[in-house]
C-alpha cells in the first residue's frame, strides 16, 4: 500500500506554521507498514489543491489530506475533493443534525457558512466530530483509491485518524488483524542506550515476530513504541502488556510514564498518591517548573506555590537563604539550592520543595553557562545535583525544568518500591 499526503493552508506555504501533521502522520503510516513517497504542502486555492490531489492520486492508492475543513470562505478542501473523485456535494442530514446539536450545546446560533461543513461528496462517509465542528470524509476515488480528508488542528486530526481511518485503511489492505501501539516516555537517558539496552530484546521480538520496538527522541524525551499485531483487540492488549512490563523491566526508572502521561502529570500523581504538597524555589527557569506542575489539572491538590526569586537578595528576603551562604559559595551552588528548597517548604508550608539555581545563559553570571544546581526536598532530607546542559538559553531551561521533575519523580518512585 502506498500512501501520500498532502497538507492543505497558505500558513504552511508563508511559514507562519509549522506543518506538524505530515511528521505525524508519515510516521503513523510508517509503522502500519505503508510506504510514503511523497509529501505535499499546498495553499488555500482551489485550482492548486486540485492539481495536487489528482497527482497524489495518480501516485498512491491512498491520499491522506489535512486542513481546510472548517467554515470559512478560504477553507475549500471538500470543494477540491468533490471535484478530483467526481462526487458532487450532497449536504449530510446526520452531519447537520449534529452541528445543531453542537451550537445547540454551546448556547450560541449557528451561522450559515457553518452548513456547509455537513456538505459531503456523494458516496463518502463523514468522520463525525467529537471535537471541534469539522467532520472528516473518507472518499472513495476511481481505482478502489481512497481520500481521507482530516481537519487542520492537530489533536482533531490526531483523535479521527485513530478512531476511523486507521481500521479503514488496514481493511483497504486487507489486513484483517489488529494492529495497536503503546508508548513508554523515558527521560535522563539517551536514545543510543536505549537502543543498547533493548538490543537483546529486540532480536528477540524480531525473531518471535510476535512485536516490534521502535524509538523517538524529541525534546530530551525518548519514546519506546511498542507495537503488537493479533487476531483481535483483546490478544493484542494481553501481547502489549506482556511486552510492556518486559520493557519496563530492562529500562527500571528511565521510563517516567505511557501514552499521555508527561513528567508533571506523573509528578502531581505520585505527590497526590502519598497526599502531600509541593512548594518551588525557582531561579534560572523563571518559574518554568511552577507553570508545567499547574498544567495537570487538579495540580491544587498538590501545589502550594512558588517563589520566582532572581537575585541574590530575594533569595535571602524572600527564601531566607544566608547571605552569608551565597557569598561564600555563589549564588549557583549546591548549598544555595538546598537553603532555596528549606525556604520554599517553610514559606509554603509544604512536605516537598524543588529549586533551582543556575546560568541559562549566553553569556557567564559568575558561572559557566548551562549549569544548574538543583534541589529536591522531601521532609527535610534533601538531594541536590549539579548539572550541565547544553544548548540555547530555551532550551537549557526547559532541560533544567524537565530534570528537576525527574528528579523528584525518581525519589518518589524509590520510596514507594522501598515501602
Ligand atoms: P478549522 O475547522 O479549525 O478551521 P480546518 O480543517 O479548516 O479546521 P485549517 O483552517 O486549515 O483547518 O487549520 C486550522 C489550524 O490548525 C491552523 O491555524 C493551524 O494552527 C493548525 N494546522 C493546520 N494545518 C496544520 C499542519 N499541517 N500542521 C500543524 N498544524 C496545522
Ligand atoms: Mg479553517
Amino acid at each position: 500500500m502506498r500512501a501520500e499526503i498532502v497538507t492543505v493552508g497558505t500558513e504552511l506555504l508563508l511559514g507562519q506554521i509549522v506543518d506538524t501533521n505530515s511528521a505525524w502522520l508519515a510516521e503513523r503510516l510508517a509503522s502500519l507498514g505503508v510506504d510514503v513517497h511523497w509529501q505535499t504542502k499546498v495553499g488555500d486555492n482551489h485550482g492548486r489543491m486540485c492539481e495536487a490531489f489528482r497527482l497524489a492520486l495518480g501516485r498512491a492508492d491512498a491520499v491522506v489530506v489535512t486542513g481546510g475543513l472548517g467554515p470559512t470562505q478560504d477553507d475549500i478542501t471538500r470543494e477540491a475533493v468533490s471535484e478530483v473523485t467526481g462526487r458532487p456535494l450532497v449536504r449530510d442530514p446526520e452531519v447537520v443534525a449534529l452541528l445543531e446539536r453542537i451550537f445547540g450545546g454551546l448556547g450560541r446560533e449557528m451561522a450559515a457558512s457553518n452548513l456547509r461543513q455537513a456538505d459531503v461528496p456523494e458516496g463518502a462517509t463523514p468522520i463525525l466530530m467529537r471535537v471541534g465542528t469539522a467532520p472528516g470524509l473518507i472518499v472513495p476515488a476511481g481505482d478502489a483509491k481512497v481520500v481521507y480528508a482530516l481537519p487542520g488542528v492537530p489533536h482533531e486530526m490526531k483523535e479521527m485518524w485513530e478512531r476511523s481511518v486507521v481500521a479503514d485503511l488496514l481493511e483497504r489492505m486487507g489486513e484483517t488483524a489488529t494492529i495497536r501501539s503503546r508508548v513508554l516516555k523515558c527521560w535522563g537517558v539517551s536514545e543510543s542506550r536505549l537502543a543498547d539496552l533493548l538490543a537483546e530484546r529486540f532480536d528477540a521480538l524480531d525473531a518471535s515476530g510476535t512485536a516490534t520496538i521502535a524509538f523517538l527522541a524529541g525534546e530530551g524525551v525518548v519514546r519506546v513504541r511498542i507495537t503488537a499485531k493479533g487476531s483481535d483487540e483483546a490478544a493484542v492488549e494481553d501481547l502489549l502488556t506482556s511486552e510492556e512490563r518486559v520493557i519496563r523491566d530492562i529500562l527500571g526508572e528511565a521510563v517516567f510514564g505511557a501514552g499521555s502521561d508527561t513528567m508533571e502529570s506523573v509528578v502531581v500523581d505520585l505527590l497526590r498518591e502519598r497526599g502531600q504538597r509541593l512548594a518551588t524555589a525557582e531561579s534560572m527557569t523563571g518559574g518554568t517548573v511552577g507553570e508545567w506542575i499547574t498544567r495537570v489539572p487538579g495540580a491544587s491538590d498538590v501545589y502550594a506555590g512558588g517563589a520566582v526569586t532572581y537575585t541574590p537578595a530575594s533569595k535571602t528576603d524572600v527564601l531566607g537563604v544566608p547571605a552569608e551562604t551565597i557569598e561564600h559559595h555563589g549564588v549557583v551552588s549546591e548549598e544555595v539550592a538546598i537553603a532555596m528548597a528549606a525556604g520554599a517548604r517553610r514559606v509554603f508550608g509544604a512536605e516537598v520543595a524543588l529549586s533551582v539555581t543556575g546560568s541559562a545563559g549566553p553569556g557567564a553570571q559568575g558561572s559557566s553557562v548551562g549549569e544548574a544546581c538543583l534541589g529536591v526536598d522531601v521532609d527535610g532530607d534533601v538531594t541536590v545535583a549539579r548539572v550541565r546542559f547544553p544548548g540555547d538559553r530555551e532550551r537549557v531551561r526547559s532541560f533544567a525544568t524537565a530534570t528537576l521533575l525527574d528528579l523528584l519523580r525518581r525519589r518518589l518512585v524509590g520510596e514507594r518500591r522501598g515501602g
